[in-house]
C-alpha cells in the first residue's frame, strides 16, 4: 500500500494541451499564459491577475511595487513557509516576525499591532493551508496605521471570505502554482490586484521593465530596471487544464476534507484546527494537531501513508535567527507548538473513503500505541 500526500490533477487534455504548445513552437510566456491568466481572473473575480514564476517572485514583485525597500519594515507571521519573510530581505527590507495564534495556526492580530513601529509599512499575513483570515481584523489594523496588506495565498486558490473568493480582501494578493499546491503548474504564481498602477508596474517589471509605447522606434520602451519572472505557454498549459476543472476538483477537495472532519471527530488525541465561520477553507492542506507528531509521522510513513509537518517555524532556522534584516518579535511559543503538533493527511482527486477510512484507522492505533508506552 502507498499513499501519496498529494498528486496533481493531469488529465489527457492536459497532455493533449502541452503538447499542442510543444508542436507550435511559441513556448514562452504567450497566448496560453493570457488565457491561463484570463480563466484564473475569471475565477477568483479580480481586476489584475499576472502570471509570475513563483509565488516567491509574486510576494517580491508585490513589495517592490509598494515601494518597500530600506529602512521599512513588513510584519510577517513565524509559522509558515521561509519564503513568506525571506523576500522582505531580499527587497532590502526588515523582516518583522509574530507568532500565530495556536487554535487557527494562523497570525496572531494582537502580535502584529504590538510589533507596529513607525517604520512599519506592510503586513504579510498568510491564509494557511487555505484557512481565510479575518480580514476585517486586517483591515481595521490597515487603517488605522496606514499600512499596505500583502496576502501570502500561496495555498489559497478557491478559498473564500463572505462568499468572495480570496484575491480580493488585501491590497496585492500572491498565489502559489507549486504541485503541492491544489492547481499546479510545476512551478509558477499568480499575483491579484485591484489597482491598475500597481498591475501595470508589475507586469513591466516582471517583463524586463518593459512598457508598450506606439512613438518608440520598436514599438516599446523599457521604462524602469526590471527582471525576467514570466510563466512560460508550457508552464500555462499544464495550468490551463486545471482550471478548466476547477469547480470539480474544488468541490471534492472539500468533500474528502469532511469526510476526514467526520471519521476523526472522536479519535482520542487529536484536535483539528479552529477556522472563521464566514470564511470558506479550501484544504491545501487537511492538517490535524496531535502530540508525539514526530514517532507518528514515522510510523505512518513505514506504513505507506505520506504524512508531512505542516509547515516551519522561522525562528528556530539559522537564516532568521542572525540576519540583519529580521527582528523577532516576541517568543513564537504558539508557533513552535504547532510546528510540533501539526500533521498533514494525504488529500488529492482520487482519494477514496475505503483509503481515508484506514488512514484515520491507522492514526488512531498509532496513536493508541505510542500514548500507552
Ligand atoms: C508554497 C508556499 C510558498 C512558496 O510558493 P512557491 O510558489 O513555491 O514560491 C510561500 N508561502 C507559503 C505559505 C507556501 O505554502
Amino acid at each position: 500500500m502507498n499513499i501519496p500526500l498529494i498528486k496533481p490533477y493531469i488529465d489527457q487534455g492536459i497532455k493533449d494541451k502541452v503538447l499542442e504548445v510543444l508542436e507550435s513552437g511559441y513556448l514562452t510566456e504567450g497566448p496560453v499564459t493570457r488565457e491561463f491568466e484570463q480563466r484564473l481572473q475569471n475565477y477568483l473575480g479580480c481586476r489584475h491577475t499576472l502570471a509570475v514564476t513563483s509565488a516567491t517572485t509574486g510576494l517580491e514583485v508585490a513589495l517592490r511595487a509598494l515601494t518597500i525597500g530600506p529602512g521599512d519594515e513588513v510584519i510577517v507571521p513565524d509559522y509558515t513557509y521561509p519564503a513568506t519573510a525571506s523576500v522582505v530581505p531580499i527587497v532590502g527590507a526588515t523582516a518583522v516576525i509574530v507568532d500565530v495564534n495556536r487554535d487557527s495556526m494562523l497570525i496572531d492580530y494582537d502580535a502584529i499591532e504590538a510589533a507596529i513601529t513607525e517604520k512599519t509599512k506592510a503586513i504579510i499575513p498568510v491564509s494557511l493551508f487555505g484557512s481565510p483570515l479575518d480580514y476585517e481584523r486586517l483591515n481595521k489594523i490597515k487603517n488605522q496605521y496606514g499600512l499596505y496588506i500583502i496576502e501570502d495565498a500561496a495555498c489559497s486558490i478557491g478559498a473564500e471570505y463572505n462568499d468572495e473568493k480570496i484575491g480580493n480582501q488585501a491590497d496585492i494578493t500572491v498565489f502559489s502554482l507549486h504541485p503541492r499546491k491544489f492547481i499546479t503548474t510545476g512551478e509558477g504564481g499568480i499575483i491579484t490586484t485591484a489597482n491598475p498602477d500597481w498591475a501595470n508596474w508589475m507586469n513591466s517589471y516582471k517583463h524586463f521593465g518593459m512598457a508598450m509605447d506606439k512613438t518608440a522606434r520598436e514599438g516599446v520602451q523599457f521604462t524602469i530596471i526590471g527582471t525576467n519572472y514570466k510563466l512560460s505557454n508550457i508552464q500555462a498549459a499544464v495550468g490551463l487544464g486545471q482550471v478548466k476543472h476547477i469547480d470539480k476538483l474544488l468541490a471534492n477537495r472539500i468533500e474528502l476534507a469532511g469526510n476526514y472532519l467526520r471519521l476523526l471527530a472522536n479519535i482520542r488525541g487529536v484536535t483539528l484546527p479552529r477556522v472563521i465561520n464566514n470564511g470558506r477553507h479550501s484544504y491545501q492542506s487537511f492538517c490535524v494537531f496531535i502530540d508525539n507528531r514526530d514517532s507518528i509521522m514515522t510510523e505512518m510513513r513505514g506504513k505507506g501513508i505520506e504524512v508531512q509537518i505542516g509547515t516551519y517555524a522561522l525562528h528556530t532556522h539559522k537564516a532568521f535567527k542572525h540576519h540583519p534584516l529580521v527582528r523577532m518579535a516576541g517568543a513564537m511559543s504558539n508557533s513552535k507548538w504547532c510546528f510540533d503538533h501539526a500533521l498533514a493527511l494525504p488529500l488529492y482527486y482520487g482519494l477514496t473513503m475505503d483509503q481515508q477510512k484506514l488512514i484515520v484507522n491507522e492514526l488512531s492505533s498509532v496513536y493508541a500505541r505510542i500514548n500507552n508506552n
